[in-house]
């Protein structure tokens, strides 16, 4: 028999006020499986993260991980479950330090401690004192990373880590995921680059006004990669 998932999402419906943004999503994430989101502006994949973690709470559907209903806790009580969210806007304090705004969460047995985190980026370790203000986008995306998981995550939801990156900068982002991953920790990447989401996920789900129109593995990608693309042309 096949294991179970370790994130299964069914009939998912989500709203903003009348406006009606999601429409019956049915996705999962198995145990250390990389999975991307992808799709246009507004296809509805920050709404889909958001409703997941409950921090959107007018969703109907169910959410549930490790055979366990999380649809209704509340998004505290979700995150304690294992399942940490990046979002776009990287929410680093400007006001505290490199180093405070990596030590917010409570760490968790089995988290990243400050020195590993340090380790892991040395140009954070070398702004450590540094306002979090001071920090460029990809520092900031860094951190941001980093600071999650300190608390142990199983599962993370990374909204858009390559936007507005150098190349460079995305490389070595790419590169982290792909320790995480070997380390077992399951992701779900939103993305609309496709070459950094093809590089690192095992299967990619396609979002077009709030619907899964397209599901395609990773040794999938090359013979429908035109497809792909014409999901995200605008
Ligand atoms: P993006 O890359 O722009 O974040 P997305 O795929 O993540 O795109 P969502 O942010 O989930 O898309 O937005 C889905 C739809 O919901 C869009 O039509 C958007 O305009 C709308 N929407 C998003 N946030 C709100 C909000 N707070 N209030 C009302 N409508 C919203």
């Amino acid at each position: 028999s096949s294991p179970a998932p370790l994130l299964r999402v069914q009939n998912l419906n989500a709203y903003y006020g009348q406006s009606h943004v999601l429409h019956g999503v049915n996705l999962h994430v198995m145990p250390g499986e990389v999975v991307s989101l992808i799709g246009r502006n507004g296809a509805g994949k920050t709404t889909t993260l958001k409703s997941i973690m409950g921090v959107l709470r007018s969703r109907t559907g169910t959410v549930s991980f490790a055979g366990e209903d999380l649809t209704r806790l509340p998004s505290n009580r979700i995150a304690a479950r294992g399942l940490a969210w990046v979002p776009e806007e990287r929410a680093i304090l400007s006001s505290l330090t490199v180093r405070e705004n990596l030590e917010l969460p409570p760490a968790r047995p089995g988290g990243w401690s400050t020195e590993r985190a340090l380790e892991a980026f040395p140009v954070l370790r070398e702004r450590s004192h540094y306002p979090g203000s001071k920090l460029s986008g990809g520092e900031q995306q860094m951190l941001a990373t980093l600071r999650v998981l300190r608390s142990a995550p199983k599962l993370l939801l990374l909204d858009e880590p390559s936007e507005g990156l150098a190349p460079v900068i995305v490389q070595r982002i790419g590169d982290m995921l792909q320790d995480l991953r070997r380390e077992g920790l399951a992701v779900i990447l939103v993305e609309q680059n496709l070459k950094f989401a093809t590089r690192l996920a095992d299967r990619h789900y396609v979002l077009v006004d709030g619907h899964v129109v397209d599901e395609v593995r990773a040794d999938e990608v090359e013979a429908r990669r035109s497809d792909l693309l014409g999901y995200l042309s605008v």
